[in-house]
């Protein structure tokens, strides 16, 4: 019960599973007892990161003790986080989201950072504490890097997240482009996955307003392919709709090599992407060109237009 559990947030993305390792790492330089975990599935994207280190997927965990003391890393939204957080014991929170609904009852490390991914944070803490970052832990940043920026395409990146890119490339002695291609493309192999699996792949829930969403996203290296299954996809979302009892269900199938977006959306709130994008939905989909972040081009944009 001592012990430090440090996760990322429900339907793991390769950032959640990498800053929880690094992070790990980081508390025990300091001779802190911690435990990275996972609160679901390791994306195919991930698992290649893992497998290219030769490590082992961190420990599923599903609802917390009460009191539980827990490092959160790349969020903080409760909704998106462990069961039963509310009563746990936040100890620090490493992330670059926007905050919303986070409460302690105590005072807590907090450090947030509009960068496009938690690892460029991290790597900054191990610098500022005189750590050495060892090629493992390169890696393991890198690839929360590239995965987030999808290989520094996507808004949400910067010039901090490139150089620092940069720098670990150095430490990890790989070509960060082919590397990068080369895990991007791993996860966008999709074939054997239901469609169930499909719509809980990288998940989120949340509040734009109030409207209650939840905003999925898949990466492809093909649109096309992603929707010959839109009719299984659309009974997934419908049960999800109603088990969660949604306002909105939208599903971004994202082309990472063009950076477009094809949306799918079902729910009684599906006016809100029309609006937010301009666009008519036919047959509930629709194209968005240059639209591949769900932090910066949908949740600001769609929360603006639900008021
Ligand atoms: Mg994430
Ligand atoms: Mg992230
Ligand atoms: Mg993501």
């Amino acid at each position: 019960m001592d012990k430090i559990l440090v996760f990322g947030h429900k339907s793991p993305d390769t950032d959640t599973i990498t800053s929880s390792l690094v992070m790990e790492k980081y508390l025990k330089n300091k001779n802190i007892d911690a435990k990275a975990v996972r609160l679901g599935n390791v994306n195919k994207e991930t698992k290649y990161v893992l497998n290219y280190l030769k490590i082992e997927e961190p420990e599923l965990i599903d609802t917390l003790e009460d009191g539980q003391k827990v490092v959160l890393v790349d969020h903080n939204e409760f909704a998106q986080s462990a069961n039963n957080i509310e009563n746990a014991k936040i100890m620090q929170v490493v992330d670059h989201h926007r905050i919303y609904g986070f409460e302690t009852s105590e005072p807590v490390n907090y450090r947030a950072e509009a960068v496009g991914c938690t690892e460029t944070i991290l790597y900054k803490m191990f610098k500022e504490a005189n750590m050495e970052i060892e090629k493992k832990e390169a890696i393991l940043m890198l690839s929360g890097i590239i995965s987030d920026s999808l290989l520094f395409k996507s808004p949400t990146c910067t010039k901090e997240d490139i150089d620092v890119a940069n720098e670990l490339a150095k430490i990890a002695d790989i070509d960060v482009n082919t590397y990068g291609l080369e895990m991007l493309k791993a996860g966008t192999d999709l074939s054997d996955l239901s469609a169930e699996e499909l719509v809980k792949l990288d998940a989120k829930e949340v509040m734009l307003g109030n409207v209650k969403a939840v905003i999925d996203q898949v990466n492809t290296i093909s649109i096309e392919d992603m929707l010959k299954r839109k009719e299984e996809l659309e009974n997934e979302m419908t049960k999800t709709i109603n088990e969660k009892s949604l306002d909105v269900f939208v599903l971004l199938i994202t082309d990472i090599l063009n950076s477009n977006s094809q949306v799918i959306t079902l729910g009684k709130r599906c006016d809100l992407v029309e609006k937010s994008y301009n666009v008519e939905l036919v047959d509930n989909t629709a194209f968005l060109p240059g639209i591949v972040s769900r932090k910066k081009q949908v949740i600001p944009v769609m929360t603006q237009n639900a008021k």
